[in-house]
């Protein structure tokens, strides 16, 4: 397996090899929908809705990361059902899980149990004790947002494979620099790219990545019919965003433990979760299973009240959903139903330094 780092490395001069004296060093933004195309209409690019020079620029790089062929999406959203939409039928079972991300599961509900599709939930942390016989997808989030519980990839993948089943991991949470589920057994990855790969905050982006040829091109065709395609200028962006991923992952990274160590250590905070934390019951899988811990923190303070108090008076924590970006973030979850305490927060760490940051959260955890 490639180290991460060398895919870094890598990533930052994937398209050196197709170019041809004069060629601009980044991908040019196209935004074409049509191309010149006399008599046969066979061509790399023959209609906006197909394919274009941006969106491939982006995909090769995903490819790069994933070390597995890509198909770009307009939203994390889009890439979801995308595959659920292509892998599924009628009659079929899917478990999801019941912490992960919660429009996954509205998804399920409200549009697949209707077409009779079974929608079975089952938490994270028992995902490898999931009722899986007769499923025909399993799909894992680890570690789930927001509740940051993990369960063993590789032991899900094993167990989901004897019975038949496919599994589909959303990575989004960690990204493929920091764990790479086909790696672990899993057929499909989906992520969304709007949260750290992309970074800045001012687009939104997903992929699938398959070592599944017939899967992926069936994926690919769903995204040609149903026109769910990611626009260039986004696609664009992205691309760029993805170059500078690890320099900011790793500040991200390191700063998550320093952040989540003095917290648990805070007299303000009832219960810290951390996958880096040693005393996290993420921890031991997370260990052998991940590049790193993330950027996520959960926090839980004592009521809604003091939560919102702390999100208000600190000026280096953005109150907004979503996370991954370079300015660090908050939201208490509550506020959109997720399963969680009333003061459960959750943080997510951006690119600022260290020291500033923290004394910001301390102070406003004391305010
Ligand atoms: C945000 C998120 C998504 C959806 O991504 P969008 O780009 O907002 O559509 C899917 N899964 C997880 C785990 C997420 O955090």
């Amino acid at each position: 397996m490639t180290h991460p780092d060398r895919l870094a490395a890598e990533l930052l001069h994937h398209r050196a090899d197709d170019l041809q004296r004069g060629d601009p060093l980044p991908p040019p933004l196209v935004g074409a929908s049509v191309f010149h195309l006399p008599g046969s209409p066979e061509a790399d690019y023959v209609y906006g809705r197909y394919s274009t020079p941006t969106w491939q620029a982006l995909e090769a790089q995903l490819a790069l990361l994933e070390q597995a062929p890509c198909v770009a999406f307009p939203s994390g959203m889009a890439a979801i059902t995308g595959v659920l939409y292509s892998m599924l039928s009628a009659g079929d079972r899917i478990v999801v899980p019941s912490d992960g991300y919660f429009t996954t599961r509205v998804f399920s509900t409200e549009f697949l149990a209707p077409m009779n599709i079974e929608v079975v939930e089952h938490p994270t942390a028992d995902f490898a004790n999931a009722p899986i016989d007769d499923a025909a997808l399993v799909f894992v989030e680890t570690p789930s947002n927001p509740g940051l519980d993990v369960c063993d990839l590789q032991l899900v993948c094993e167990k989901a494979k004897a019975a038949g089943a496919r599994v589909v991991a959303d990575n989004t949470t960690l990204t493929p620099l920091l764990q790479r589920p086909l790696d672990l057994g899993a057929d499909v990855v989906v992520a969304s790219d709007t949260k750290a790969p992309a970074g800045h905050s001012d687009l939104l982006l997903g992929h699938v990545a398959s070592r599944d040829a017939t899967l992926l091109e069936k994926i690919e065709r769903w995204r040609s019919l149903s026109g769910c395609i990611p626009g260039p200028f986004e696609a664009w962006l992205a691309h760029r965003g993805i170059e500078t991923l690890e320099v900011r992952l790793s500040r991200m990274c390191e700063t998550a433990l320093v952040i989540a160590t003095r917290l648990a250590e805070h007299p303000s905070v009832q219960a810290v979760r951390y996958p880096g934390l040693p005393s996290d019951p993420s921890f031991e899988i997370s260990r052998r299973q991940t590049h790193g811990f993330g950027f996520l923190i959960g926090v839980t303070l004592q009521d809604a009240a003091a939560a919102d108090r702390m999100l208000g008076a600190c000026p280096f924590v953005a109150e907004t959903t979503s996370f991954g970006g370079v300015h660090s973030s908050g939201e208490r979850r509550a506020r959109w139903g997720d399963q969680v305490a009333e003061g459960f927060v959750r943080l997510s760490v951006g690119c600022e330094p260290v020291e500033p940051l923290w004394s910001a959260i301390d102070d406003a955890l004391r305010a």
